[in-house]
């Protein structure tokens, strides 16, 4: 499919496919890795008959986005969001990301007519979205639920530079989080702000793909920021270094 692109507010949109966690992938029951021989990335529709998705997948997630083939669509608004204040959250070691899980309502997100609500956010290193096929150091996904179940993402992509404020903010947590049988830990954190969390863009890549990791459940509805926040290199290692740190 080719990809869409819109200007007048500069919000674009990309008709392709995609991956990221999925919302509940901290109690997911099958084993999976990104770079193991026998359940890495290659291998996982093979791992358990839902997760097939992730082999026979029409919308598969993540993708480079080629931003000489994004097609301006004009009737894409800006990613509008009512994110508010501080909620109690849980951050979680899911084994294949570090992530923040909010408990209870702290906002929404607005988009193409529908609302979503903001469940959780985690990172990834490297990021799994490429830009022109350069793979830059880290991502933070904020996941979204419909009611009806549907899911939507925006995702951030970072490059090395500054402290980012929301890594901060939860970093005396993460040391709790590395060392060994580590996946599934769970830490409540108490109050965490959402005024960290970028809010009403307006430019972005947008598609229909997928869940990233098993079971890669397509339908996703992607939001992908160009604008490239920045993340310290330290921060970037440290995800990296706790989610391998976990077991499979
Ligand atoms: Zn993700």
């Amino acid at each position: 499919m080719n990809p869409q692109f819109c200007t007048s507010i500069l919000a674009i949109a990309l008709l392709l496919g995609v991956a990221f966690a999925t919302l509940d992938d901290a109690h997911n029951a099958v084993p999976f890795s990104y770079n193991g021989e026998l359940n890495g990335t290659k291998h996982w529709g093979k791992l358990s008959p839902s997760f097939q998705a992730c082999e026979s997948g029409n919308h598969q997630s993540p993708v480079n986005i080629i931003t000489s083939q994004a097609l301006l669509n004009k009737t894409l608004g800006p990613l509008y969001t009512n994110y508010s204040g501080a909620a109690d959250a849980t951050i979680i070691n899911s084994g294949s990301v570090i992530g923040v899980h909010f408990e209870g309502y702290v906002g929404d997100l607005w988009t193409e007519g529908k609302k979503y609500s903001l469940k959780q956010i985690h990172w990834h290193t490297p990021a799994e979205h490429q830009i022109d096929g350069k793979i830059y150091p880290a991502a933070l996904h904020v996941v979204h639920e419909a009611d009806d179940g549907s899911v939507a993402v925006v995702a951030s992509i970072f490059n090395y530079g500054r402290q980012d404020p929301l890594i901060q903010e939860i970093k005396p947590y993460l040391n709790k989080l590395a060392g060994p049988n580590t996946k599934g830990n769970k830490i409540p954190i108490g109050k965490l702000d959402t005024k960290y969390l970028r809010q009403n863009t307006q430019r972005y890549y947008r598609y229909r793909g997928s869940l990233t990791t098993p079971p890669c459940t397509e339908a996703v509805l992607w939001s992908v920021l160009p604008e490239f926040p920045e993340i310290i290199t330290s921060a970037s290692k440290k995800f990296q270094i706790y989610r391998n740190s976990s077991v499979f």
